[in-house]
């Protein structure tokens, strides 16, 4: 089975993903509900590129753009990516242990 939803809903609000040729892995168009993704992408990368963008998205809803952007423009990247590296690999590999006891049967 392969991973590639055309449709995610983040504190629900729909954002449409279309995969199509680009410069970079992810792109919010948040005003558009539309979230861009390469169609270069796969698999975990895909996935982790998905989450990504997810957090984009929780952050817009929240309303925490806003006052991000106005401490640094590149504060949100930031957060984002120190999610991306280094809280997700923690979350996935101890979400892994935690399913293999308790979903396992
Ligand atoms: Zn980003």
């Amino acid at each position: 089975m392969k991973y590639r939803p055309d449709k995610i809903t983040v504190g629900g609000i729909d954002f449409e993903i279309v995969y199509k040729t680009m410069k970079h892995y992810g792109e919010l168009d948040f005003e558009a509900r539309k979230i861009n993704i390469s169609n270069e992408i796969k698999e975990e990368f895909l996935f982790d590129t998905i989450m990504h963008e997810a957090f984009h998205a929780v952050c817009a809803i929240a309303g925490l753009s806003y006052i991000i952007e106005d401490a640094h423009p590149e504060l949100e990247e930031a957060i984002v990516r120190a999610s991306d590296n280094l809280f997700f690999p923690f979350f996935k590999e101890h979400y892994r242990e935690f399913s293999e006891l308790f979903f396992s049967e």
